[in-house]
Parts: C-alpha cells; structure tokens; sequence
C-alpha cells in the first residue's frame, strides 16, 4: 500500500513557517507583505476561492486586499484597478481570479499586472523565465506540487515523469519545472496514443486532466510517486456529491509508492505557495533578505521551495 503524502499537514507547516517569517520582515524592516485579490462577477466557486484566500492571506500575518467587481464590470475599468494596484507600495502580489466574465480578454489582464507582482506566474514574463530556468515566479498549483515529491523523493534527477495535462496554468508550468529538476519528462494529451502505456513508463506521475478518477492503478508502475492535481465534484448514487481527483485513488494506491489524495492533497498546497510567493515578491521589490530561521537547517520547506525557484538549468 503507497505511502499518502498529506498536503493538508505539508500545507500547514508551509503556512506556520512563512506565518514566522513574515512576523521576523514585519519586526526588522516594518515590512507587511500584502496580498490584493480582485473577484469580478459571482462565481460562487470563485467566492468561496476568494474567501480562504483572504482567510489564510491574514492569518499569515499579512495584509489582505479584497477587490469585488461587478460582473458588469469594463475591461477598461478591471485595468485601471490593476495599474493602480500595481502603484501601490503596500501591494505585493495581485491575484485576478479567474475565470473572468466572457467580455473581458483574460490574457489582456494577465499581462497588465506587474511582473513582479504576478504572484500567480501566469504573466508572459514569468512563463518565459520559467521555460529558460530563470528566476522568476512560478504558478501555485505546480510549485506545490513539486514541492511535495521533492520533500518524498528528495533529488529527482534522471527520473522519468509523466504531466498528464498540457494546460498554462498546470501542465505545461509542472513539466517544465520537473525539467529543470533534471527529469525526463513526458507531456501527455487527449492526442496522446496509449497513454496507459506511456504512464507504465514513468516514476512520477502528475494528473492534471479534469477527468474524474482517469488514471487507473494497472497504469501506474510499481513504487511509482503519483501527485492526483485533479479535483471534480461527482455525484454518490443517493444524490450527495463528493470530490475526486483523476486519478482512481483505490487502485492506485495498491501499486504506487506514494501518492497525494483528493481531497487533501495538492489543493491545500496552491493557497500556501500563493502566500509563499507573495512574501517573496514583498522580499524582493523591497531588497529584503527572506529570513532563515535560526534553528532550522536548509531542508526546512520554505527553503526547499526557495531552492526549487532559483535553481538553474
Ligand atoms: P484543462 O481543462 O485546462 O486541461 C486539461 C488537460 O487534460 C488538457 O491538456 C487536455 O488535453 C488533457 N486531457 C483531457 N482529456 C484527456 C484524456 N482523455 N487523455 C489525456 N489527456 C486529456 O485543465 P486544468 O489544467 O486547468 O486542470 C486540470 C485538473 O486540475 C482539473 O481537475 C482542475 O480542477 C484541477 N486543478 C486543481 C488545482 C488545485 O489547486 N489542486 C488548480 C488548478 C486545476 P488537450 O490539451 O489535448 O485538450
């Protein structure tokens, strides 16, 4: 039976550490780093997003923005909201949640938001320094999920990986963060021809497909380490609902070494990376060293992460 890696306790210790090192910036150099969210429209999944968030921006000890907008609002109105937050001082991540209302060009807004303040990694400038193995920042949902096969599996190199997924803002972003860890990394798709077989291959498999409980457990290589990125809400035969990754977790945790659940799993670690970026954005626009806290040695995670960011290829 595989080893659960337990994103829920992984994303809590992230949060506790990134929660004393914001207290140590805040004491030597005045410094709170802040966190400015805009929600346009009302989503209801998006608010509840919004919401935990806001919750876990402040519980960190840093300062929460919460922007709502009208789902009437003009793409004009949305930037001139973004050029001012990307003015502000106090402000040192801005995060647009996504999706936005049909009338406003998602990518135009992305753009629009300061490269150093994209604490989300979705900028052109930050997909570029990502895919040259520059420092930059990277999207959420991957850096958690790097971060917890390199706490399991430590150096990764000369692995074979497989993304099952190819989109911006997961697929694409984890295979190229595992290249620059120095695995050999496989992209698969809808166009992908056996994708059983190339999973069979691989010893590391990330789910990214929005496909309930896809990847079976005959797909998965014995011992193999699987990351479950997928979270879809499916119907019990009496009517209730529950989440389940794409990955069909039963099966699979017979043969893999290890693997993440849903719930649990990688989506904990999104809003603690979101927080981790934030801090290190506030760090740098303001030339502050991120504090290393006396008593813990480099494995610690934040520095695990910090590792992971400005490791070049
Ligand atoms: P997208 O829909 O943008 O991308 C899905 C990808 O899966 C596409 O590249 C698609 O291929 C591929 N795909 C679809 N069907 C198949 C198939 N039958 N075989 C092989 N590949 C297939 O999804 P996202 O990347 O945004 O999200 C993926 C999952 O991760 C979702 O369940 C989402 O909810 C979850 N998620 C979780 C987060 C978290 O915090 N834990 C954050 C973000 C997403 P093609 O390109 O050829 O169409």
């Amino acid at each position: 039976m595989a080893t659960i890696i337990d994103g829920k306790a992984f994303s809590a210790n992230l949060r506790g550490e990134i929660a004393r090192k914001v207290e140590i910036i805040k004491q030597n150099h005045s410094l709170t780093p802040g966190l400015a969210v805009v929600l346009v429209g009302e989503d209801p999944a998006s608010q509840v997003y919004v919401r935990s968030k806001g919750k876990q921006t402040v519980e960190a000890g840093m300062n929460s923005y919460e922007h709502k907008l009208d789902v009437s609002t003009s793409q004009d109105d949305l930037l001139a909201l973004i050029d001012q937050l990307n003015n502000d001082p106090d402000v040192h991540g801005i995060l647009v949640q996504l999706p936005l209302p049909d009338h406003i060009d998602e990518e135009a807004v992305i753009n629009s938001i300061s490269v150093d303040k994209d604490v989300d990694g979705f900028h052109l400038s930050n997909v570029g320094r990502l895919s040259i193995g520059a420092d930059g920042i990277v999207p959420c949902t991957p850096l958690g999920s790097l971060m917890m096969l390199k706490d399991h599996l430590g150096d990764l190199s000369g692995m074979k990986a497989i993304v099952v997924g190819r989109s911006n803002i997961v697929g694409k972003p984890m295979a190229a963060l595992l290249l620059k860890e120095s695995c050999t990394v496989t992209i698969a798709h809808s166009r992908t021809r056996d994708l059983p077989g190339e999973c069979r291959q691989a010893d590391i498999v990330i789910a990214a497909v929005g496909r309930p409980e896809m990847v079976k457990g005959d797909w998965i290589k014995p011992g193999a380490t699987v990351i479950d990125v997928g979270i879809n809400r499916i119907e019990n035969e009496d009517g209730t609902t529950r989440l389940v990754g794409d990955v069909e977790f039963g099966s699979a945790a017979e043969v893999a070494g290890a693997i993440t659940p849903v719930p649990g799993g990688v989506g904990p670690m999104t809003i603690a990376c979101l927080l981790h970026n934030t801090l290190q954005q506030a760090c740098r626009l303001n030339h502050v060293e991120i504090p290393v806290e006396r008593g813990l040695h480099q494995s610690s995670l934040f520095e695990v992460v910090s590792v992971i960011i400005s490791s070049h290829v």
